[in-house]
């Protein structure tokens, strides 16, 4: 079967690699779809993973093979992939963050992923894609998972404020997620002109091209003086600032996009202000299915999310060199192998 191979710091690779067999309690999955995520980009740009192989962990496509009888799945079943490989077993997974889990790795990191024909899930990493959700859209459910993991941890309620500082996939997700979530107030910051209109789409109170702090402030009044919770979803450095001085006293910075430098901060800022700042790592299987249940209700539309669908052979022009150039028109490509 084909297969784009990752091997390293810029380099993926189309090969013909044997189809794998499933083991029992393993499906083969004919893969439909799989989005590029920011972490492949990640990896891509700094070599960061260090193994090599099948990349992809946003995958949708049918079930071709049963490794073992089961009742809940047959051939032919359309599916949504859960990356997440937990052991079950350890403290973090007793606990039921299974996110947490070092033991497991993730289909896609790891484990060979979606930038193939096909590959081997687990049967409990698959989940029933509904009728009626396209399979355009089945490989969505990572990113709002990952979004909708973020709310819960610190406990958002109806009525509170948000600011999304970059609207790349995770930040116009966490927009839409924001407005089933009752934010009283969204502000939102992305310099890319194509991103901040289809965020537009979805009304938040204010759309900037730029952080323009006395604005910004402006919006949430002058007592609050700045947003109850800022989602930085850039990962880049001045933004991961702007976070520290947009965020009101006693309020929390999610950090969700990735950054894997260190930056210079200053933490008297968040000293003084008494302020939290989370991180957010994957999602719990209970996420994932919420996302699909968005999905399917209509409450959260990936429609303007999935720019491009790219074949598997231009996964390395179309598509990871497509997704880094920052005038980029798309937000998620996916590849259809
Ligand atoms: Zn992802
Ligand atoms: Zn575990």
């Amino acid at each position: 079967m084909k297969a784009a191979i990752y091997e390293g710091k810029e380099k993926i690779v189309i090969r013909d690699i044997p189809k794998p067999v499933p083991k029992e309690g393993e499906a083969l999955v004919k893969v439909k779809y799989a989005g590029i995520c920011g972490s492949d980009l990640e990896f891509f740009k700094t070599g960061l993973w260090p193994g090599r192989g099948v990349l992809g962990h946003e995958i949708t496509g049918t079930i071709a093979e049963l490794g073992s009888d089961v009742k809940k799945w047959k051939e032919g079943d359309r599916v949504s992939i859960d990356c997440t490989m937990s052991c079950g077993k350890c403290l973090f997974c007793k606990k039921g963050y299974t996110n947490l889990c070092r033991s497991g790795g993730a289909i896609g990191l790891g484990h060979d992923g979606g930038f193939a024909e096909y590959l081997i899930a687990p049967y409990k990493s698959l989940v029933t894609l509904p009728d009626s959700i396209p399979h355009k859209y089945g490989t969505v459910f990572d990113q709002i998972a990952t979004d909708l993991i973020a709310l819960r941890e610190i406990n958002f309620q109806i009525g509170d404020t948000a600011a999304i500082l970059g609207l790349g996939t995770l930040g116009i997700f966490m927009l839409q997620c924001l407005k089933v979530a009752g934010a009283s107030k969204i502000v939102v910051v992305e310099k890319n002109p194509y991103r901040l209109e289809i965020a537009e789409r979805f009304n938040p109170d204010r759309a900037l091209k730029k952080v323009a702090l006395h604005r910004i402030r402006k919006a949430y009044g002058k007592e609050i003086n700045g947003a109850g919770f800022v989602f930085e979803c850039s990962g880049v450095s001045t933004l991961i600032n702007a976070a520290l001085d947009i965020v009101c006293r006693g309020g929390t910075i999610v950090q969700i996009g990735i950054c894997d430098r260190p930056i210079e901060m200053h933490p008297l800022k968040y000293i003084m202000n008494h302020n939290r700042i989370q991180g957010v790592l994957g999602y719990l299987r209970e996420d994932f299915e919420t996302a699909v249940d968005l999905v399917a209700r209509k409450l959260i539309d990936p429609e303007p999310v999935v720019t491009k669908i790219v074949p598997l052979d231009d996964i390395l022009e179309e598509g990871f060199k497509e997704a880094i150039n920052p005038e980029t028109k798309e937000v998620k490509i996916i590849v259809e192998p």
